[in-house]
């Protein structure tokens, strides 16, 4: 496991950070017995150094760790390389079991990650000011090279020796170093912004989803407000879909071997699926896609050329295998909801359907207020021909069609030349959150493989047989992973249309509820609330703003009077007393255009 590439520009910079840390750290404790101090990716820019220490580290001993580093940057001290025998490696690091450890290792010939070096047995030190730690390098040339505001301690957490549990286990000090310290502010900015966006904290907080251990990892539970959130997302779904002119389809969990011997799943996808249920002596699979399913749909009447497009749409939930290590939050789970279609035409109707499905998912992705997406194309390697599914002439076809709607379109994209599965070429469709993270969402997939595996055929107006062209495609990508988008990028505060309570009616008094629930009926049809707490009104306020309800609506005894609501946003912008009926069409208008407050 080499973490980093020692060929990075940045390797030597931060490299170079560790090791003054780590002499920082042996100044605190002089006993201290180290362990490893290389960059790492954990954090960009990142470096640690583990260590063996009296006492557990807190969050607290960071800046003072941090003002003795700045003191050895600024002595300009150099980094000085020796090559030593390993008698002598031994000798110097007499007392530091976790470095006699690796001068074993070096002297077999393995590099400080354990893994086999080449160029032979080398011992080598780099020693700065009094601090000598056995290491290959590379190195900056004095420790003045190091940003001195550029740098900063990120966190300290434990860390087995060597990654083993058998081990003991260390403590390790993780920083980043960055150019300048505007480069460390911005970076510390994006991250901070990134935690405080992260959809597993809001996805608690708002009262979404959980993901408890009783059920296992990777399986996600959405609590009422998640599910209809859900809800809202795959209503909108359906209705664009039977007006898009797809047919929905439902099918089952589960689907028996030979299935999945069909489709090639078992074959190709084996790693990806769980193992089988026995059913009456055969074995059954859970399924981790949809696609076998949607083919016997086709497959159940004899097709004809006017029968032709179809498209079977259906959001079923698949279930594939993920190392817990990868699973996170709603975005990587083991069992989730594809939002799947499956397109079927004759050549002929191929570049309309492309563009077709390609206006679709934009239009789409649009109403949730992306709007420039990022497309990639991914195509064959010319050079290896053999390795693909489907005749040379499919594929030039099959790539023309996809790159040629696209520049119709005026999309500009990038051309993945020897990204493309075997099976068919494909684009991809990528946006941007309000951070500027890259999700990836649709995927438009050109298949050469399945229709012949299931042996998909129509009647031609020739009356000869023929082979439909076949194309997978996922809008959203999936349910819960579009939404884990949704929250990041909106810090939870949904849009009007998709947020779980529309508006929350505070009542001043108690004597104002009956008129708090009159307003509540009033606007029957949107997601309205009466908080009915016996709280304070700004105390009712502050928690309809915690959890981004879009509007609160304040009623007193003026309001009652009136007829009227005042209104608060959740940006605590104050729009003052309006008329009930205005702010139903207000309401009207935002939820009809998907935006706005
Ligand atoms: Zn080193
Ligand atoms: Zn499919």
């Amino acid at each position: 496991m080499s973490p980093v590439d020692r060929a990075d520009p940045s390797y030597r910079v931060r490299h170079s950070t560790a090791h003054v840390m780590a002499q920082a750290v042996e100044e605190m404790f002089p006993e201290a017995k180290l362990g490893w101090g290389p960059p790492h990716d954990r954090f960009e820019n990142g470096f640690y150094y583990d260590f063996d220490l009296p006492r557990a580290l807190t969050p607290e001993d960071l800046p003072e760790i941090e003002a003795r580093m700045r003191r050895i940057i600024r002595g300009n001290h150099s980094f000085e390389y020796r090559v030593v025998s390993a008698d002598e490696a031994r000798r110097l690091f007499e007392g530091q079991p976790y470095k006699l450890e690796t001068i074993d290792d070096l002297v077999e010939g393995k590099d400080e990650y354990g893994e086999a070096r080449s160029g032979g047995p080398v011992i080598s030190t780099y020693t700065q000011d009094t601090f000598e730690d056995l290491c290959l390098g590379p190195h900056l040339e004095h420790t003045g090279q190091i940003p001195l505001d550029g740098f900063k301690l990120l966190d300290v957490s434990g860390a087995y020796w060597r990654g083993s549990e058998e081990n003991r286990m260390l403590q390790r000090v993780y920083g980043t170093v960055w150019p300048s310290e505007d480069d460390l502010e911005r970076y510390l900015w994006q991250r901070e912004e990134e935690e405080k966006r992260d959809h597993r904290r809001l996805g608690a907080e708002l009262d979404l989803f959980s993901i408890r251990p009783e059920v296992g990892p990777g399986l996600a539970l959405f609590h009422p407000k998640g599910a209809l959130v859900r809800t809202i997302m795959e209503d909108y779904w359906r209705h664009r879909h039977r007006t898009g002119g797809y047919d929905l389809v439902a099918t089952p969990h589960i689907g028996r071997s030979g299935l999945w011997e069909t489709s090639g799943h078992l074959r190709w996808y084996r790693d990806g699926m769980y193992a089988p249920i026995d059913i009456e002596d055969e074995h059954y699979y859970l399924k981790p896609m949809n696609c076998p399913f949607h083919m016997l749909i086709y497959k159940s009447r004899a097709r004809s050329y006017r029968d032709l497009p179809l498209r079977f749409a259906e959001l079923g939930t698949v279930y594939r295998y993920e190392p817990s290590g990868t699973l996170r939050g709603l975005l990587r789970v083991r069992g989730f909801t594809q939002d799947d279609a499956h397109l079927f035409c004759r050549p002929d109707q191929m570049r309309a359907e492309i563009d077709r499905v390609l206006d679709f998912c934009l239009s789409v992705l649009a109403a949730y207020g992306f709007a420039n997406p990022e497309m990639e194309l991914s195509v064959r390697d010319p050079r290896t021909p053999e390795k693909y599914a489907g005749s040379e002439a499919d594929w030039e076809m099959a790539e023309s069609t996809l790159a040629a709607a696209l520049d119709a379109r005026g999309l500009q994209h990038r051309r993945m030349e020897g990204e493309a599965v075997f099976y068919g070429p494909k684009i991809d469709i990528g946006i941007l959150d309000a951070l500027g993270r890259r999700w990836q969402a649709s995927t438009i997939q050109f298949d050469f493989n399945l229709p012949e595996r299931f042996d998909l055929i129509y009647a031609g107006a020739d009356n000869q047989t023929h082979r439909p062209y076949m194309v997978h495609r996922a809008l959203y990508g999936s349910i819960e992973r579009f939404l884990a988008l949704l929250i990041e990028h909106h810090s939870g505060a949904l849009p009007v249309w998709l947020a779980p309570t529309q508006a929350m009616v505070i009542p001043v008094t108690d004597r104002n509820l009956d008129y708090a629930r009159r307003v509540r009926d009033e606007l029957a049809g949107f997601r309205i609330e009466v908080d009915e707490r016996s709280e304070r009104m700004n105390a009712k306020v502050r928690d309809a703003q915690l959890q981004k309800v879009p509007y609160m609506l304040v009623v007193g005894d003026r309001e009652e009077r009136l007829g009227g609501v005042s209104v608060r946003l959740r940006t605590n912008e104050d729009r003052g007393l309006t008329e009930l009926s205005d702010f139903m069409d207000r309401l009207h208008e935002v939820v009809a255009a998907k935006s706005g407050l």
